[in-house]
């Protein structure tokens, strides 16, 4: 039984909300970032997502989950405003709709923000150790936009895993973040392809890179990691092995497959 008292500690209800779309933004040649008007959005932080819900003609629905990757702070004009970055599976139900279907102006179902355990906002401090696979950069991306936004001064790094340049999300923005001088460090991986001349780094995020290529465990990051399943077991298991403490590594699993 809730009394009044704590009743107004409750959070408040996730409720389906119908939003707009406002915007869509290729990433990617299957990655993009889709800009939604969502009437009545209590704003988020950064790290959480939504659900998207999709309703057939004959009444058949479904569910998936997307990382908000806006930040807090409005990048396009007006509070409502939210970012989604999606990539298209070939063999999937929801992602091919919505990154090759929808148009500006339709209306898509979604409730959020939801999520508590994986997220950073300014307060939380740092250094922050960001591990991404794919398109697990999304909610990444959304703390590095909020640390930006915010001029925060704790030093980030961000060990980013793709399959090939072409597929790099976000890369002109994160060259953007690296080069303003702000203890912004973006280190890139390729596991499949990398083309001539290439400077960074290849091969799955292992051991080796979590070693030498984020703050050891004795500068205390604050360690995110986010992916596919997979590449998010393996790379917690090692951030832990290497010594940091498990209460500071945070994991997000998207999905089955391997970046
Ligand atoms: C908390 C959370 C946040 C997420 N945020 C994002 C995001 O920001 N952007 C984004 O693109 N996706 C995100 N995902 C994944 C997303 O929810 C869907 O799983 C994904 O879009 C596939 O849905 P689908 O209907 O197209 O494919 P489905 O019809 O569900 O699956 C089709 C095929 O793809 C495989 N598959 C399913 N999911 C994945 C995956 N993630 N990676 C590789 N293969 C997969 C299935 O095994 C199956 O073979 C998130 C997932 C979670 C749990």
């Amino acid at each position: 039984m809730t009394d009044a008292k704590s009743q107004s500690f409750a959070p408040p209800p996730v409720v389906w909300r119908k939003a707009e779309l406002l915007a869509i933004l290729s990433e990617t040649p299957r990655v993009k970032t889709l800009w939604l008007r969502v009437p009545g959005w209590p704003g988020h932080r950064p790290g959480q997502h939504v659900d998207v819900r999709l309703t057939a003609e004959d009444g058949y629905q479904a569910e998936r989950s997307y990382s908000l990757a806006s930040a807090p702070e409005r990048e396009l004009p007006g509070r409502e405003n939210v970012a989604l970055t999606i990539e298209r599976l070939g063999d999937g139900e929801v992602s091919p709709y919505l990154t090759e279907q929808v148009r500006p102006g339709d209306r898509i179902e979604l409730r959020g923000p939801i999520g508590g355990y994986f997220t950073w906002a300014a307060e939380d401090g740092g250094p922050l150790a960001l591990v991404a696979g794919g398109t697990g950069v999304v909610p990444l991306m959304s703390m590095l936009r909020h640390r930006a936004r915010l001029a925060h001064p704790a030093p980030a790094w961000l060990l980013y895993s793709s399959r090939s340049f072409a597929e790099i999300i976000y890369r002109e923005e994160l060259e953007g973040l690296a080069e303003k001088g702000d203890r912004t460090h973006v280190l890139h991986t390729l596991t499949r392809s990398a083309p001539p001349g290439w400077m960074g780094l290849r091969g799955r995020i292992d051991r080796e890179m979590l070693a030498t290529r984020i703050p050891p465990a004795a500068a205390r990051p604050l360690c995110f990691v986010c992916g596919p399943t997979q590449m998010v077991e393996t790379a917690a298991s090692a951030l832990v092995d290497l010594g940091h403490d498990p209460a500071r590594v945070k994991t997000e699993r998207f999905g089955p497959t391997g970046a």
